[in-house]
C-alpha cells in the first residue's frame, strides 16, 4: 500500500490555514497536521482593530473556523496552544511542545509549510514594556480590556502604519485622545507625500494629533517622552511600528534568509530545501515590478500564497507573478490606497517614469452624494506601460485602485486606460470613470500634447524665471492661490495674449482640467507652455504635507 503524504504546517492562520484547505480539496488521502502556538486557528487578524471599539462587537465573528470545524469538513488535524521549537530537514521532522502540558515530541513529516507570519517590531525604549501590540486575538482582548478602563483618557500610538492609523481611528471614536507619533516624515509612509495629506488632514480634522518626524526616547507611566522633549499624555501606549518576519525557526532550521530578513522561496513557494515552502507575512516578495524582493505583510499574498504552496506540494504547475502590494487604510469614512510602484519607490530603484494626478468625481456630479478622488498615476515614459497608482478620497477609492491593480497586472498601458469599459450609472460613476479619465490626462502626458510641471518642481522654476497663470475664476483665485500667480479665467484667455509670455509659462486651475485647456490654447498662438499637473489641490496637497515638517 503507498504510505498517504503526509504534510506538516507551521501556523494556523492566513498562510497555513489556506495551504491545508487547498491541500485537502487536492488530496483527499493526504494527512495534514496544523501546529498553532495561539489559542485559535484562521482567526481574523484584519478585524482585530474593529474589534476593539465594539464596531465588531461579537468576538465570535473574528473567529473564522475551529479547529473542530476543521475537522469535521476537511479532516485537518489542528493543534492549537502547540510550538514548534525547531525544524530538522535532514530527518524531515519537527519538535513541538504542547504550551498547555508542556509535554515535547517529534512530528515527521513528507512535505513541510512555513506560515508563522510576522511579529510586532520591539522598540528599544526604557518603559516600552508597557506597550500594548495586536497580532493575535488575545492582544485584541488585552487591547479592549485596557480601553474598556472607565479612567483611561489618553492614548499614544507609536508608529502611523496601517495597524497604527486604524488603532487611532478606533480609539479616537471611542471618545480616547489620541496621538499617533511617527518617525517619518509622513503618516502612512508608503504613500508619496501630497498623496497621503489629505488622509492625514482627515485625522486631525478627527481629534487625532500628529506627531511627525517623532522619536519616542522614553515611556513612563502616564507620558511618553519625544525626544523634542514633549511629553505625550498617554494612559494607554501602543506600539505599531512595524512587523518583521517571525523566521527564526527557519533560520535555525538553515534555511535562507533572504536581505530583506523574509525567508526566500521561489515562484513555487519553495525554500532552499526541496521539501519545506513557506507563505505569508514570514516571506520575502518577488516584486511584480522591477523584480526587487521586498517584504509586502498583507492579507491576499498570504493565502494566495499559501494556496499556491498546496498546488506545488500537490504536483499542479504554479508560477507566482509576484507581489503589487494593493493595499487599502480607512479612517473617519476616508480611504487611501495603493498599487504597484509609489514615485518614491520608483525614484529609490532608479526606475524612468512619468507621472499624473487627477481628481476627478466618485460618480457623477450631477448625482448626490459625489465625492473628489484624489488618483496618482505612474508609468513607463518610453512604452506607457502603468507602474502605479494612488487613490484616495471618501467614495470610490478601492473599486478604481482595484482596477488599476489589475491593469498593471495585466500589463495594459497608459492609454489603455481610456479604453476600458467601466460600468456606469450616475450613482456608480461616470460615462468617462475617474480610470477612463486618467487614461485621458496619460495619454496628453505621454504623447506630449500637454507638457506638465509636477507640484514639487514649480518653486524652482518660479524661480527660473516662469511666468504663473491661474486660469481659474476671480472668486476661486481670490479664495487662495499659489504664491507669484497671476489669475486670467480660462475662459478670457484669448483677450489677454499680451500678458501672456512667449515661453516659460506655467498654467494651473483647480485640478488640471482647465489648465489642459489653457495649455492648449496659448499652444495654438505659439507660446511655450505648460499645465501644473493635478493643478492648486495637488500642489496645496504636497506643500502642506512638506510645510508639516519644515518648521
Ligand atoms: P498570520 O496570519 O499572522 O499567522 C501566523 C500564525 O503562526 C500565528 O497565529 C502564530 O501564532 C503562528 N505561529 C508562529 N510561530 C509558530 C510556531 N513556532 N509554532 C506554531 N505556530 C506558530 N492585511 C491586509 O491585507 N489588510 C488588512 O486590513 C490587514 N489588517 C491587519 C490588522 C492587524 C491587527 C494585523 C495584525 C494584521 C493585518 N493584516 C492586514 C496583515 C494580515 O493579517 C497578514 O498579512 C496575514 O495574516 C499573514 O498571514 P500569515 O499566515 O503569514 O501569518
Amino acid at each position: 500500500m503507498i504510505k498517504p503524504l503526509k504534510v506538516v504546517i507551521i501556523g494556523g492562520v492566513a498562510g497555513g490555514m489556506s495551504a491545508a484547505t487547498r491541500l485537502r480539496r487536492l488530496k483527499e488521502d493526504a494527512q495534514i497536521i496544523v501546529f498553532e502556538m495561539g489559542q485559535h486557528v484562521s482567526y481574523a487578524n484584519c478585524g482585530l482593530p474593529y474589534f476593539v471599539s465594539n464596531v465588531i462587537s461579537n468576538r465570535d465573528e473574528l473567529l473564522l473556523q475551529t479547529p473542530e470545524s476543521l475537522w469535521s469538513r476537511f479532516r485537518i488535524d489542528v493543534r492549537v496552544q502547540t510550538m514548534v521549537t525547531s525544524i530538522a530537514p535532514e530527518s524531515r521532522s519537527v519538535t513541538v511542545k504542547n504550551l498547555v502540558s508542556g509535554e515535547e515530541s517529534t512530528e515527521s513529516y513528507d512535505k513541510l509549510v512555513i506560515s508563522t507570519g510576522a511579529k510586532p517590531r520591539r522598540l528599544n525604549i526604557p518603559g516600552i514594556e508597557r506597550a500594548l501590540t495586536l497580532r493575535n486575538v488575545l492582544d485584541a482582548d488585552a487591547v479592549k480590556a485596557a480601553v474598556e478602563t472607565a479612567s483611561l483618557k489618553s492614548a499614544a500610538i507609536i508608529g502611523a502604519g496601517f495597524i497604527g492609523v486604524e488603532l487611532a481611528e478606533n480609539l479616537s471614536q471611542m471618545g480616547i485622545e489620541t496621538t499617533l507619533i511617527h518617525r517619518g516624515a509622513s503618516a502612512l509612509s508608503m504613500f508619496d507625500a501630497e498623496m497621503i495629506e489629505p488622509m492625514q488632514s482627515a485625522l486631525e480634522e478627527n481629534g487625532i494629533k500628529l506627531r511627525l518626524l517623532a522619536e519616542p526616547v522614553s515611556v513612563t507611566s502616564t507620558e511618553v517622552v519625544l525626544a523634542s522633549g514633549e511629553r505625550v499624555s498617554a494612559g494607554l501606549v501602543f506600539s505599531a511600528a512595524g512587523v518583521e518576519p517571525d523566521n527564526a525557526l527557519a533560520a535555525a532550521a538553515g534555511l535562507e534568509i533572504g536581505s530583506t530578513g523574509g525567508l526566500k522561496v521561489d515562484h513555487q513557494q519553495r525554500t532552499s530545501d526541496p521539501n519545506i515552502f513557506a507563505a505569508g507575512d514570514a516571506v520575502e516578495k518577488h516584486g511584480m515590478l522591477g523584480g526587487n524582493h521586498a517584504l509586502v505583510p498583507l492579507a491576499n499574498l498570504a493565502n494566495r500564497h499559501g494556496r499556491q504552496a498546496a498546488d506545488a506540494i500537490a504536483g499542479i504547475q504554479v508560477e507566482s507573478r509576484g507581489a503589487l502590494g494593493t493595499a487599502i487604510v480607512g479612517a473617519f469614512g476616508f480611504a487611501a490606497a495603493l498599487t504597484g510602484l509609489t514615485e518614491k519607490a520608483a525614484i529609490a530603484q532608479g526606475l524612468p517614469h512619468s507621472v499624473i494626478h487627477l481628481h476627478p468625481g466618485s460618480h457623477a456630479g450631477y448625482f448626490p452624494g459625489a465625492k473628489r478622488i484624489s488618483l496618482k498615476v505612474l508609468f513607463d515614459p518610453t512604452t506607457g506601460k502603468l507602474l502605479g497608482a494612488q487613490a484616495n478620497g471618501f467614495d470610490g477609492v478601492d473599486k478604481r485602485i482595484d482596477v488599476l491593480s489589475t491593469a498593471i497586472y495585466a500589463g495594459l498601458t497608459v492609454d489603455d486606460l481610456m479604453d476600458l469599459e467601466l460600468a456606469y450609472a450616475p450613482q456608480f460613476g461616470s460615462a468617462k470613470d475617474a480610470v477612463n479619465q486618467a487614461g485621458y490626462v496619460g495619454n496628453n502626458a505621454f504623447s506630449g500634447m500637454t507638457p506638465t510641471v509636477q507640484w514639487y518642481d514649480l518653486a524652482k522654476a518660479l524661480e527660473s524665471g516662469a511666468q504663473l497663470i491661474d486660469v481659474r475664476t476671480a472668486t476661486e483665485f481670490a479664495a487662495g492661490s499659489i504664491p507669484g500667480a497671476i489669475n486670467i479665467d480660462v475662459n478670457e484667455l484669448r483677450g489677454n495674449l499680451e500678458r501672456v509670455a512667449d515661453a516659460n509659462v506655467i498654467v494651473h486651475c483647480a485640478v488640471g482640467q482647465r489648465g489642459h485647456v489653457a495649455t492648449q490654447i496659448l499652444r495654438g498662438f505659439g507660446k511655450e507652455v505648460r499645465n501644473l499637473d493635478g493643478g492648486y489641490a495637488t500642489w496645496l496637497a504636497g506643500t502642506s504635507a512638506i510645510q508639516r515638517t519644515s518648521s
